[in-house]
């Protein structure tokens, strides 16, 4: 906000929410885009043409969405890494695009809820680019470690996707619920939510620099959140977050040791910030009873 660009962030409560938010306004972009290219098409035959993408890793939220979106979402296979990369969705979009389907969104995840996961924005972003696919990262758990350097890594890409989430209240020590999304053209989110009223006239109506963020969300008023993020970071500071960040990782490394020196025990994928996935060796109804 306050810059000349049309991007801008605000704070959901969710992140099925903010994955909610992305989804229908991909969705409605692609209906308007559509029906200018193929004026010979009703609405609803559009409507019916559309179609989403994301990974068999990616959380219940995605899928919810499209539930709730009224857009199938594919969900395509992870590589045995349980990455998704570009290839699968370039695959899946062609054969869609043969079939008469409209590729609308897809949706990536950077720390999966599994095993944190990171998939490649890269060439996800370069496949999306090409069929004028939106991209959105679900970042709800891995997206507080951007704030570390160290973990730079996390962050290739994310300046080509169009809209990204990440929780507050997960890394970043902030009450549930708070999540923050940004969006690289907010207006493309107004644009497909602006319903007015006259009782929802203001002076303010159309600075940039004073969005309406009743148009960028599913209800009418809001929340303060941005009050527990302000008295949050005002009184742990930027390096007592960081510090928060690091030392869950540190933790995740001393269990990740505790479980390789232990025969008993196996990774069952290598570790990623605060997240240890592992097993008891043998069959599965031990890591059952275990989990019980
Ligand atoms: N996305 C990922 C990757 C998650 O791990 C989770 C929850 O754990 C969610 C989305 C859902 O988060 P929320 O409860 O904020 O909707």
């Amino acid at each position: 906000h306050g810059t000349e660009g049309p991007g801008g962030g605000v704070i959901q409560g969710s992140a099925s929410e903010a994955v909610l938010v992305a989804v229908l306004a991909a969705r409605e972009q692609a209906v308007v885009k559509y029906r200018e290219l193929h004026p010979e098409l009703s609405e609803s035959e559009i409507r019916g043409k559309l179609i989403a993408y994301s990974s068999d890793q990616s959380n219940s939220c995605i899928e919810k969405a499209g539930v709730i979106a009224a857009m199938p979402i594919k969900l395509l296979p992870a590589g045995e890494d349980l990455i998704l990369r570009g290839e699968a969705l370039k695959k899946a979009i062609e054969e869609d695009v043969q079939e008469g389907r409209i590729p609308v969104i897809c949706i990536a995840t950077l720390g999966t809820t599994g095993t944190c996961a990171y998939d490649d924005i890269e060439s996800l972003a370069t496949v999306c680019e090409d069929h004028n696919v939106w991209l959105h990262v679900d970042a709800a758990y891995a997206g507080g470690a951007f704030a570390l350097d160290e973990c730079a890594d996390l962050r290739r890409g994310i300046d080509r996707v169009d809209s990204l989430n990440f929780n507050l209240h997960k890394f970043m020590l902030v009450n549930f619920d708070c999540s923050a999304m940004w969006l690289k053209d907010a207006n493309k989110v107004v644009d497909s939510f602006n319903v007015d009223r006259i009782y929802l006239k203001h002076k303010y109506e159309g600075q940039s620099q004073i969005p309406d963020f009743r148009h960028w969300q599913i209800p009418l008023g809001r929340r303060f959140r941005a009050l527990k993020v302000w008295i949050t970071f005002r009184t742990l500071g930027a390096e007592g977050l960081r510090a928060h960040v690091r030392k869950h990782i540190s933790l995740a490394e001393q269990f990740e040791k505790l479980v390789k020196d232990d025969k008993r025990f196996e990774l069952v994928a290598p570790r990623a910030l605060g997240l240890v996935c592992f097993r008891p060796k043998g069959d599965n109804e031990i890591t059952a009873q275990l989990l019980q």
